[in-house]
């Protein structure tokens, strides 16, 4: 049988597995702390807890760090990072430094983006994730990793190059203090903002993604504030009231792409089985429940969605949401068609959504040199490794 992670376990999780071990109650704080503030890789690292302990937990659960496979790095010091899961399945996180007031709160904090499945099966036409279809989705510790794992390569190797915000809070401060922290103890934290953006759907996979945002959220755990965090969602109608009925207040972003059905249709397959009145609906309650916590993502798709008439119906919606877009000039994904459209095109589009009273921004692409977009570098690699395959036959 394959065993958990864990770091999918939430902290009553771990203490009732205590609690059933006869070990005293502090050890739970004990270990979480060794997890997301120390973010130990190693069972033996955790060299305050009694070495019976760590067999036990060693036999019970496994402890995965992502490895790192490749590492890009873009002028604008946008990171990608690719990494190898248990399976060898690649998945891919991106760092973007600096980003102001792309979702919600203007900030100049460290924001990364995060993959919650293998591929996707939602196949929207101009995307690389959807390219090579479905795989499987991320458990909870896969998508909690991410976050990690990029601090551990800053403790190490970054910490030259990306400065963590001085005014983040420590997150070696972890509310239970039944015991001294760990010794070695990294220093605070990096990340503060997540957008769930990478590849996969991520409310395709839901209850993984909300266990994972929780534990990311959690003062002990992550530390990311529910606010600080964006989902990026195709559209999936009935998950949107879902996620609007969780306590959380996290952020929603919806990957509009068009203001008509008859655009939609053509670049999204999902739009057939939730058209724009259902989403539009969901979003409708999404906005009711939580306030103004949702933005539109456009990419503009040369000849596609750029006309004016669009931006018109699209503003409509925006407003009605009260909405903010984020306009994106479309990265080109090799083997697909599509193409971004000219500067003033794209400016055109920005000022036709502002003209009637939208608030819009132009993103001139951050990490457009590093494959940013969605999906890009893994496809990239398995595209590069099937060939070394092929040629080393
Ligand atoms: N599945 C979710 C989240 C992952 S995709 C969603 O679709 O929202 C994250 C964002 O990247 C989406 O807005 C998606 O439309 C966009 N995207 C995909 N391929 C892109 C490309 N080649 N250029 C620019 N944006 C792209
Ligand atoms: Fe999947 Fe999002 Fe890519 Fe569409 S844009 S194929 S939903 S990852």
């Amino acid at each position: 049988m394959k065993i958990a992670d864990i770091k999918s376990l939430s902290r009553e999780e771990l203490a009732a597995t205590l609690a059933q071990w006869n070990e005293p109650g502090y050890r739970t704080g004990q270990i979480l702390r060794w997890l997301y503030a120390g973010r130990v890789s190693a069972w033996d690292a955790m060299s305050n807890l009694p070495q019976a302990l760590r067999q036990r937990l060693a036999a019970e659960y496994s402890l995965h760090a992502l490895e790192l496979v490749r590492m890009q790095g873009a002028r604008d010091t946008t990171r990608k990072f690719l990494w190898r899961l248990r399976d060898h399945s690649l998945i891919e996180s991106v760092l973007i430094p600096a980003n102001p007031a792309l979702y919600g709160d203007p900030s100049d904090r460290q924001t990364l983006c995060v993959s919650t499945q293998v591929g996707c099966a939602y196949g929207c036409r101009f995307c690389a994730s959807g390219l090579a279809g479905f795989k499987r989705n991320l458990t909870p510790d896969e998508i909690v990793e991410q976050v990690l794992a990029v601090e551990r390569w800053h403790d190490k190797e970054g910490a030259a190059d990306v400065r963590p915000d001085a005014a983040a809070p420590d997150r070696s401060e972890a509310p239970d203090t039944d015991s001294a922290p760990p010794a070695g103890h990294p220093r605070g934290r990096l990340i503060s903002n997540l957008v769930v953006m990478g590849m996969g759907e991520p409310l395709a996979n839901y209850d993984h993604l909300m266990k994972a945002l929780r534990l990311l959220n959690a003062a002990w755990g992550g530390g990311i504030g529910a606010r600080k965090i964006t989902i990026s969602t195709s559209g999936l109608a009935p998950e949107i009231r879902r996620l609007a009925d969780e306590p959380l207040q996290l952020r929603l972003a919806l990957s509009l792409h068009a203001g008509s059905d008859e655009v939609r249709n053509r670049l999204m397959p999902v739009n057939r089985k939730y058209p724009l009145k259902e989403v539009i609906g969901a979003c409708d309650y999404y906005q009711e429940r939580k306030g103004r916590l949702i933005t539109f993502e456009y990419i503009l798709i040369a000849g596609i969605n750029d006309t004016l008439p669009e931006a018109r119906r699209v503003a409509v919606l925006a407003r009605r949401l009260h909405a903010k877009i984020n306009l994106i000039p479309y990265n080109p994904v090799e083997g697909l068609d599509w193409k971004r459209p000219a500067e003033t095109a794209q400016e055109a589009f920005l000022a036709e959504l502002t003209r009637l009273g939208v608030a819009a921004t132009l993103r001139r692409e951050k990490g457009g040199d590093i494959d940013a977009a969605c999906g890009q570098l893994r496809l990239r690699t398995e595209r590069e490794l099937k060939q070394a395959g092929r040629s080393a036959e």
